[in-house]
């Protein structure tokens, strides 16, 4: 509803004769969905959310002409006096640290001006003319940054990798936004809200290693993601950012779209590659690893979205600054797409560590209807879900890990007391079926076989031996696939099977 409130807006600051002291600013998401649409009033920063397009009238006529806070529409009921809480008061920010999301929700995203304005490009300035690419590496490497697509490699070591590939026949960089997780939609909001971020730091990427030509592979269904990163590109271009010699040096740098078609398995790297090199997308054996062989059979750094949306905060505040950041092995903040059974569902970035009752209990404002907590579920068709006698868990990657879950690209999906875990298994096995790509046997055969086992389940025709057979096809499969996709494809059902085995049972002991 946003873009009607934007409309009324610029129709009643005109009829008030605002229009030209007052700007309307469209930017991108500021995290809060539940509360949506969200009006932010400067200098002030007056919170409003909830806005209709008739309470647009009241905004420009109380606050705007006579300085008097419309509190009804403040995000903070409680507030009783007219002093605006800075949003990092209240309950759904104060935990939050936004470093991937900084600009979202604050600066026009179609604006390259408004994004210089925030210390934009100056990172990218700064590594041209001051240090030199292995120096830029030895930053990443310090920072202790881990890729945030899901496996948490350390970025440093793979730029590393690529930095010291052959490139003689050239080098590329690649960014991963082909976010693909039901639920999930992190890269889509920086994109949408700060697509600048992603293409300085892929410029940057791009000096460390030795390359000069990117690509951001994106899904074709995020249209309004692929609208303002080709405006940033061809901004970036005509400002001398992107292109030849930028900031007069002698780095050339050339960046492209490609649009995936909607393929999950496009979001692994080798399928992504060969999607972009125009071919099906299926993942090929790996090694030869992308640093090594990648586009076309050269060097290539590939990382997502929300890894380069670090870059330029960790090249202009310091290794050490981010390096404080988290806990011993899993450094700086991670984005979460909050959802399910959860008050404020929406887009969260929390330092690393934070646990995942604070996440719930704090940020999500609890679960809805006074129901209990029962499980949350991370990492999407590839994760597991961690129930509520882990509720303390830190989150991180190798504490996600360790019981059975990971931190996967950011989806976190909230369940309540009603909800029956293994539906939740048979939904992300359906996912995965469906997203196979079909190359090798265990995948393509095996999650099939056991979507079988558990729709029988489900049905109450299921026996103690189907749950033993679905277990070990599960295990099988994951030691045998060829990618990715269905060597974590069994993991929402095995991590079920851990900690709700009596679920299972229950469904094929008491049959109707
Ligand atoms: Fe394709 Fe699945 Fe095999 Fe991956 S594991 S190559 S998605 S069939």
């Amino acid at each position: 509803g946003s873009a009607v409130i934007i409309d009324e807006f610029e129709k009643s600051l005109k009829e008030n004769g605002l229009d030209k002291e007052v700007k309307v600013i469209k930017t991108g998401c500021f995290g809060l969905c539940a509360l949506g649409p969200v009006v932010v009033v400067y200098p002030e920063g007056s919170f409003y959310s909830m806005v209709k397009p008739e309470d647009v009238e009241e905004i420009v006529t109380e606050h705007l002409l006579k300085g008097r806070i419309v509190k009804r529409l403040l995000y903070d009921e409680t507030v009783e006096d007219d002093t605006i809480k800075s949003l990092n008061e209240v309950d759904f920010y104060k935990k939050q640290l936004r470093i991937a999301l900084r600009n979202c929700g604050v600066i026009d995203p179609e604006n390259i001006e408004e994004y210089i304005a925030t210390d934009g490009y100056k990172a990218l300035g700064k590594v041209l003319t001051e240090m030199k690419p292995a120096e830029v590496i030895e930053v990443i490497k310090a920072s202790g940054l881990r890729g945030r697509g899901g496996a948490g490699f350390p970025t440093g070591l793979k730029w590393m990798f690529t930095a010291n590939a052959d490139g003689a026949n050239g080098k590329y960089v690649a960014c991963n936004a082909d976010e693909g997780d039901p639920g999930a939609f992190m890269d889509r909001s920086v994109l949408e809200g700060d697509p600048h971020t992603v293409i300085e730091a892929m410029a940057i990427a791009a000096y460390a290693v030795g390359a000069d030509q990117g690509y951001i592979y994106i899904r074709a269904e995020y249209p309004i993601a692929v609208k303002r990163l080709q405006i940033a590109i061809d901004q970036a271009k005509e400002y001398g950012l992107l292109g030849k010699n930028i900031f007069g040096t002698d780095f050339n740098f050339d960046l492209e779209l490609r649009l995936g078609a909607g393929a999950f398995v496009c979001g692994e790297e080798t399928a992504l590659m060969t999607s972009i090199e125009g071919h099906r997308g299926e993942p090929r054996p790996r090694p030869p690893f992308p640093a090594n062989k990648g586009l076309w059979q050269k060097p290539t750094l590939l990382n997502n979205v929300e890894t380069y949306a670090n870059i330029t905060q960790i090249i202009l505040n310091g290794a050490e600054w981010f390096n404080k950041i988290g806990t011993e092995k899993s450094k700086g903040t991670k984005v979460f797409a909050l959802g399910g059974k959860i008050k404020n569902t929406g887009l969260v970035e929390i330092p690393m560590g934070t646990t995942l009752r604070e996440i719930v209990e704090e940020i999500g404002g609890g679960i809805p209807n006074g129901k209990k907590f029962k499980a949350a579920q991370t990492g999407g068709p590839s994760g597991g879900c961690i129930p509520a006698s882990l509720i303390d868990t830190p989150i991180d990657y190798d504490s996600l890990i360790a019981i059975g879950s990971m931190m996967g690209s950011g989806g976190l999906i909230v369940m309540d007391e009603d909800t029956c875990m293994v539906d939740i298994a048979k939904f992300f096995l359906e996912f995965t079926v469906d997203e196979s790509c079909g190359k090798c046997t265990p995948c393509r055969v095996g999650t099939k076989r056991m979507l079988e086992i558990l729709d029988k389940i489900t049905k109450g025709k299921g026996t103690l031996e189907d749950i033993d057979k679905l277990e070990e096809l599960a295990e099988a499969i994951k030691t045998t696939a060829l990618c990715g996709l269905g060597q974590t494809a069994p993991n929402p059902v095995l991590s079920t099977l851990h900690y709700f085995r009596d679920e299972y049972v229950a469904h094929v002991t008491e049959k109707k």
